[in-house]
């Protein structure tokens, strides 16, 4: 993923920094690069518009102009702002601190990764963080959803509540907690329903869920290879449910990476984890500057 983002802006900062002296119309030039490289990485058009014109305005300043070093100085404030879109110095992680068992809903479209993503999480709470964790799979739409996860449980160590035919979402939520709260899990996931698209439906059934769960995290489940696609989803969610975070699937594929990078800024909402392939162990905290640093180079 950014490959050609990166080789594209390699060469615009290259050249930058070659030129010793540089003039305002260098960096405008400059900047008209990276706009179209950022729009042909799938870059929704509002986030790329505000990124140019911030970093233009930084850098056709004189101090920057004025520097003994001025393309490093604009690389530096290129790489600022490309840290701050994809959310800030900090990674952001899940907010667990709260009387057991802390809830936390998987949301996303069917297909976004969400269930190998909920296998995941809590295989890393489980042995990174020691959190004893349950699963639920709420989705009674698809035939056998339940028993996939029934089965990365038993691949991660992670119980899973038992599966009762026919049970609708709310209930099956409420005996979820019920089960937890008994066998003292720190951490119950539930696993929603996913659709093809976003409907009033899956919507209703989320709300219902939330209501009676009280997650504290709510994330959303998004496949990065659908660029564009991926950030109007994460909007229609993010208008409905309070969301606390997104995480981004196949972000070991070869997307052009717009998605990861419109997100945040799109959605309000930060990125917390990186699905990073089918195992289950692939899954790692989103971390802006390390990312921004691999696009830049
Ligand atoms: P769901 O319908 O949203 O629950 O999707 P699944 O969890 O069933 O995942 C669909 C497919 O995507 C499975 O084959 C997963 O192994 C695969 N998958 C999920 N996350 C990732 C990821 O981060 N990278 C890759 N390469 N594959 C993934």
């Amino acid at each position: 993923m950014f490959d050609t983002l990166s080789d594209r802006l390699g060469g615009v900062f290259d050249k930058l920094r070659g030129r010793g002296a540089l003039k305002e119309q260098d960096v405008r030039d400059a900047m008209r690069e990276v706009r179209i490289a950022l729009l042909e990485a799938d870059v929704a058009l509002p986030v790329v518009r505000r990124f140019v014109d911030q970093v233009t305005e930084l850098a056709v300043g004189q101090s920057v102009l004025k520097s003994v070093t001025p393309g490093q100085q604009v690389v530096k404030i290129v790489n600022d702002a490309l840290v701050e879109m994809l959310g800030g110095e900090q990674t952001v992680g899940l907010e667990l601190d709260h009387v057991p068992p802390v809830v936390i809903l998987m949301v996303g479209l069917q297909g976004s990764g969400k269930t190998t993503t909920t296998a995941k999480l809590a295989k890393l709470l489980k042995e990174k963080q020691g959190k004893k964790a349950m699963m639920a799979s709420l989705d009674v739409n698809r035939p056998a959803a339940q028993e996939q996860l029934a089965v990365l449980g038993e691949q991660v160590g992670v119980a899973t509540l038992p599966i009762i035919a026919g049970q609708q979402p709310v209930d099956i939520a409420t005996r979820a907690l019920q089960s937890a709260r008994l066998q003292a899990v720190d951490v119950l996931l539930l696993d929603t329903a996913g659709r093809l698209h976003v409907d009033d439906q899956l919507m209703a059934e989320m709300k219902a869920v939330a209501a009676i769960a009280s997650p504290k995290e709510t994330l959303l489940v998004v496949d990065s290879l659908t660029g564009q696609d991926a950030v109007n989803v994460a909007q229609s969610f993010a208008g409905q449910v309070d969301l606390t975070g997104v995480i981004l699937t196949r972000m070991d594929g070869d997307a052009r990476g717009g998605a990861a990078l419109s997100m945040r800024a799109v959605t309000g909402k930060p990125i917390k984890f990186a699905g990073t392939g089918e195992k289950l162990d692939a899954i790692e905290p989103f971390h802006p500057s390390r990312v921004a640093g691999r696009i830049l180079g």
